[in-house]
């Protein structure tokens, strides 16, 4: 199916601004998407009819707004496949699950000499709390690498897993690369060896399908801010005989069962990690963009992005000196880039100035520059409401100021 990226861009009227007087191009998506009309109506709706604190009122708002919450939790769980509403915990973002399992799971399963496998394209989210888990238990952080064009070496699985590996953490579609990796695969190999597995979805719900059940995700955690919802909002999918056995994250309202000084007692799943008030708002309307995608359909976004990243890729490889990182065909929408002798920073300043917005620097990827030594990069990233005619905007301006910068 074709989308009619056009009648899209009405739903975004964010877009459609000047920003130093010139037509705002936006392409930083993979940083956080815009949001559609629908979700910021939904927010405003919520505040203007009903808002109330959920799960503990005995009133029409508040039993409102949490009949509202949970029908959200339940739009998740069919969003990504799972098999309980249980399985599904709402978190701040893609960070707080990633720490919310590196704690709780690291309390369970983690002892001293153990070994933890992270990818070396992984996010900082989904390194630093593995480390600091790891040097809260004694264990170790060993690092699954990636090759020159960006594909994890997953051959390499096999003499890194051993007897002492109790986890290992990928994402499933790298934020600088774009690489998809094959989750599949590695979780098949883990779990053959009994090593769980965590996949960071955060760059890939909105791109790909996702099937957690079909998957054999042991967790699978995601932000909401990345496809269209709110941000503030995240997701984290847990088997539940894992999460059954895991220990609260954060101690509060709402996780507890009973109180008192002498035996406090835990709520049952998802509750017992779903500590204080949570993002009400943010939640409610993250229903809105769920369903906001799934009507324009993942398949056809994700054919309309591909476009985009071809035809994109094609026009950046004309420019003299380009270095593109990552060059995997299996890509979703994002490019990673530097020009040689321009630094990154320069380029995307001068580029906001003409109303061009990408991302550059690290890209919270640290161990993806140091691969390829860099200090930074320009990253351009899609979403479904970006077209050719910006790509086009975008490749001439980049043309003029490497023509004046070099
Ligand atoms: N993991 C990946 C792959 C990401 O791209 C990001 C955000 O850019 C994160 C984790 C962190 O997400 P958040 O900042 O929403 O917690």
């Amino acid at each position: 199916m074709t989308l009619d990226i056009a009648r899209i861009r009405k739903d975004f009227p964010v877009l459609e601004q000047q920003v130093y007087n010139k037509p705002l191009i936006y392409l930083d998506s993979a940083a956080s998407s815009q949001k559609p009309l629908a979700v910021l109506k939904k927010e405003e709706q919520l505040h203007l009819q009903y808002y109330g604190n959920i799960h503990r009122g005995a009133h029409y708002m508040a039993d409102k707004a949490t009949l509202d919450f949970e029908a959200v939790r339940d739009q998740v769980k069919a969003f990504i496949h799972a098999g309980y509403r249980e399985e599904i915990i709402f978190t701040k973002g893609t960070t707080e699950s990633i720490n919310l399992v590196a704690f709780s799971f690291g309390e369970a399963f983690i002892h001293e000499g153990d070994e933890i496998i992270v990818s070396e394209m992984e996010h900082h989210a989904n390194i630093v709390p593995w480390q600091m888990m790891a040097a809260r238990k004694g264990a170790q952080v060993r690092v699954l690498p990636f090759d020159d064009a960006g594909r994890l070496m997953i051959e390499k699985l096999d003499e890194l897993i051993n007897e002492k590996t109790r986890l290992l953490a990928v994402c499933q579609v790298a934020n600088t690369l774009g690489t998809v990796n094959p989750v599949q695969k590695i979780i098949e190999k883990a779990h053959a060896r009994g090593v769980k597995v965590l996949v960071d979805g955060a760059q890939a719900v909105n791109h790909l399908p996702v099937d957690v059940v079909a998957l054999d995700a042991d967790f699978y955690a995601f932000s909401a801010h990345k496809m269209f919802g709110p941000n503030g909002v995240g997701v984290l999918y847990g088997k539940k005989e894992l999460l059954d056995q895991m220990p609260p994250y954060q101690g509060g309202g709402e996780m507890i069962s009973e109180v008192s000084f002498e035996a406090t007692t835990y709520n049952e799943l998802p509750y017992k990690f779903e500590a204080g008030t949570p993002n009400i708002t943010g939640v409610i309307a993250f229903g809105e963009a769920i369903a906001y995608l799934e009507n324009l359909g993942i398949a056809a976004i994700a054919e309309h992005e591909h476009r985009l990243l071809n035809y994109a890729t094609e026009k950046l490889m004309e420019i003299p000196g380009m270095t593109i990182y990552g060059t995997q065909p299996d890509k979703s929408g994002v490019i990673t880039f530097n020009v040689e002798g321009i630094h990154s920073f320069d380029l995307s300043t001068m580029l906001d100035k003409m109303g061009i917005a990408v991302r550059s620097g690290r890209l919270c990827a640290d161990t993806v520059m140091q691969h390829y030594q860099v200090s930074g990069t320009i990253r351009i990233s899609f979403g479904v409401y970006n077209t050719q005619d910006e790509i086009d905007q975008f490749i001439a301006a980049l043309k003029k100021l490497v023509t004046m910068l070099s």
